[in-house]
């Protein structure tokens, strides 16, 4: 079998990353990377499924135990990436998603060079306050260091191969989809069978 990819999807707050992913993950060729944070469970959120919530001095052990791939202050929270499950879900074939913020991204690209990045964008500030504001799990607060946050993140987009234009949910998992069929015709990929092709 062959591995699967390690896709890395960020995108500001309020881009509909969340949305995204989670429609993704409807198909089973793709596993959700589970990420620890310190940041509250918002309503309806599940320890396991959402997040693993952590206080900070836990986070700060699964730290210092190398138990993280990459970790991340965003917005007064850390959040970090549990190491074992990714290389466990590419060796079993099945194409794993990180969705992270970008210092985490930048973390992950020097650990793994054969990555996929792509970055998911509002179609307008706008839109995207209009978002935070409406879905009301945020305090005024948050959602204004949020949206500050979110102009930092959109500069940089060029760290990222691939961009999604997030206007209606159907073309961006239809464009992420696309995206991973091809990331699997690298030829990179095709050692093993070429090998098979020259010696038959
Ligand atoms: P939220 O609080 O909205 O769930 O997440 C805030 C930001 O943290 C989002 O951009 C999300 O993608 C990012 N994030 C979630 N998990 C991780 C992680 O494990 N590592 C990093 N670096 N960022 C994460």
């Amino acid at each position: 079998m062959k591995e699967g990819l390690k896709i890395v999807i960020s995108g500001p707050s309020g881009s509909g990353k969340g949305t995204i992913v989670k429609e993704l993950i409807k198909n089973e060729q793709f596993m959700l990377s589970i990420s620890a944070t310190t940041r509250m469970p918002r309503q309806g959120e599940e320890e396991g499924v959402h997040y693993y919530f952590k206080s900070t001095s836990e986070f700060e052990d699964m730290i210092a135990e190398e138990a993280l791939l990459e970790y991340a202050n965003f917005c007064g929270n850390y959040y970090g990436t549990p190491k074992a499950p990714i290389e466990e879900g590419v060796k079993n074939g099945k194409d794993v998603i990180l969705e992270i913020e970008v210092q985490g991204a930048q973390q992950i690209k020097q650990i793994y060079d054969d990555a996929v990045f792509i970055f998911v964008i509002p179609p307008s500030l706008t839109e995207l306050e209009k978002r935070l504001v409406g879905r009301g799990t945020e305090t005024e607060e948050v959602i204004a260091k949020r949206i500050g946050r979110a102009k930092e993140e959109l500069a940089m987009y060029k760290e990222y191969d691939y961009i999604i234009i997030n206007d209606t949910l159907a073309d961006a998992i239809d464009q992420i989809n696309h995206i991973v069929y091809t990331e699997k015709l690298r030829s990179s990929r095709f050692e093993v069978d070429i090998e098979r092709v020259i010696n038959n």
